[in-house]
């Protein structure tokens, strides 16, 4: 696109999700309020002056989330407090929390979004040039990232003394929603494209599954430009020519990535916010992390959580008080007052703390940017989007063979299938053995290394043939008898006559 700066930012595109409130609102509206860890406290104090000097009207109730829940033995990061909250205002207003990387916990973040059902994770990642450095003046992208599913199901196991696996979850239902909520952003923001990212050349299941409901829901979209891309070259372009993309929806880890290339692309990871969206909640946060190597030195950039809480006013039907805030935003940022993330010799004026930052888009409250385009942010697009019912296909479901996976160090693929085909029983022929997914036997290659973890597939005798659930115990306690250790087992399915589960490498 490279159009100049004035040109590429002066369509009126409020970069809002959708508004789950009545879009005028005369009484405070309670949102919950996290001051989070490392820089936490100071950019939330921070954007909290600044929507209080704007007139916001909003009453927070702050809770307490993160390192110091999780000092208190709960390993969830979260107590019940901040729950009722959560549940009685459905907004939250969160400054980016620390994730102990050892040990049983897990992501808060992860663990809010999913239990809140905030399925959508917008990231708006905008350039704003000449003002702050980028390589890319023409930046306008929209990140949707899936935010409940794929391997962030967080389903983790070690089944051998080799192998630990991750489960990669991704339902027809969950991609469905995700992709029509694109289509439907794009549409309602006036956007001219949605680009679809996925690896579905190598995961043919589950990213094949989101590129063919991308372009099945694509269909009812005929007015938006519409693309897919493998998500390694999209990611490159992305960092190389991100000017030529729009609204990108991809699934969960790849959007988490992507977004962070984008958002740093376009100028700092400190100037980009999120919004995590679901049908009954919503979360508004930076997409950075606490940044603990400069928390409590007052240099922390506070846009990127103080752009979300814009997104957030939006949603709760402010959307004057949103531009508003916004339009002092980026006269601040076009004076030249930058932190210290952002700050250049030659582009910038005063480089600010924190505090400072803070000050200076209050004295800025009433005033527009001057060659940036003012903001006006239009309450039609800040409606909920009505996303139809998900209706479950009637499709008829074969039960046709199992893989039973086996411990079994140095076990030669022939010498394995030899114990094996015994033990299979009539109802079942032992169709092939893979090892990390490539096929050893039959007319498996010496070269290729083995570890201790073994795909066994068995499949029912005849053509077509259905099995039982019945037969596939006897297959096992056959298995235990005869000493294997198998420590999971996976039906193969075929849906309407098609196979529900792929191929071995190599078969
Ligand atoms: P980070 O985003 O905290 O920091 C990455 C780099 O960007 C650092 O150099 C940091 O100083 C800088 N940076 C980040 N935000 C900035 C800001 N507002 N102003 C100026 N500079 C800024 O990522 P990390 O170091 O990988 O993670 C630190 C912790 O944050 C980890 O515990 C991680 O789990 C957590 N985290 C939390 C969230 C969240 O709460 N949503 C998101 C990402 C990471």
């Amino acid at each position: 696109m490279n159009a100049p700066v004035a040109e590429f930012l002066s369509a009126t595109r409020p970069s809002l999700p959708p508004a789950a409130l009545p879009t005028t609102v005369d009484h405070p509206v309670p949102v919950t309020v996290a001051y989070g860890d490392g820089i936490g406290p100071e950019i939330m104090s921070a954007t909290l002056a600044i929507l209080d000097a704007a007139g916001a009207r909003i009453a927070t109730e702050p809770v307490e989330l993160g390192a110091k829940v999780y000092e208190r033995g709960q390993t969830a990061g979260i107590d019940d407090a901040a729950w009722h909250s959560l549940r009685r205002t459905k907004v939250l207003l969160k400054a980016p929390i620390t994730t102990p990387s050892a040990g049983g916990y897990k992501s808060l973040n992860v663990t809010i979004r999913k239990t809140l059902g905030l399925f959508a994770n917008v990231r708006p990642c905008v350039a704003y040039h000449p003002f702050v450095a980028t390589r890319h003046p023409g930046m306008d992208v929209v990140i949707v990232r899936e935010n409940e599913e794929d391997l962030y199901a967080g389903i983790e196991h070690r089944p051998t003394r080799d192998v630990v696996q991750c489960l990669k979850l991704v339902s027809a239902p969950g991609t469905e929603r995700i992709v029509r909520y694109a289509f439907e952003y794009a549409r309602a923001h006036r956007r001219r494209g949605v680009t679809c990212m996925t690896k579905d050349n190598i995961m043919k299941l589950t990213d094949g599954l989101f590129s063919d409901t991308f372009r099945r829901i694509g269909a009812e979209y005929p007015d938006i430009r519409q693309d897919h891309m493998i998500i390694d070259i999209g990611t490159a372009m992305m960092a190389d020519e991100p000017e030529r993309f729009d609204v990108v929806v991809t699934p969960n880890l790849y959007g988490d990535i992507l977004s962070d290339v984008a958002a740093q692309v376009a100028g700092s990871v400190g100037m980009a916010g999120s919004a995590n969206i679901g049908q009954h909640a919503a979360m508004f946060e930076a997409i950075h992390g606490s940044a603990p190597g400069i928390a409590g030195r007052n240099i922390a950039n506070p846009s990127g959580l103080l752009q979300a809480a814009v997104m957030m006013l939006v949603h709760v039907g402010q959307p004057e008080i949103a531009a508003h805030v916004q339009n002092a935003w980026l006269a601040t940022i076009e004076d030249g007052l930058h932190t210290p993330d952002i700050w250049t010799r030659h582009g910038s004026g005063e480089c600010v703390g924190t505090e400072e930052f803070a000050e200076a888009v209050i004295a800025r409250l009433g005033r527009a940017p001057a060659r940036l385009a003012r903001v006006a942010f239009d309450a039609a697009t800040s409606a909920t989007f009505a996303l139809p019912a998900y209706h479950r296909p009637d499709v008829r479901k074969d039960l046709v063979g199992v893989d039973v996976f086996l411990d079994a160090a140095d076990a030669p693929p022939d010498a394995l299938a030899r114990k094996l085909m015994p033990v299979a029983g009539g109802a079942f022929a032992l169709q092939m053995i893979t090892n990390r997914g490539v096929k050893v036997w039959p007319d498996g290659h010496p070269e290729t290394f083995c570890t201790d973890h073994w795909r066994c597939r068995f499949v029912a005798r005849g053509s077509g043939g259905a099995i039982a659930h019945a037969q596939v115990v006897a297959l096992l306690a056959n298995m235990a008898a005869a000493g294997f250790d198998f420590v999971k087992t996976e039906h193969l399915y075929k849906f309407d006559g098609q196979p529900g589960y792929s191929l071995g490498q190599g078969q």
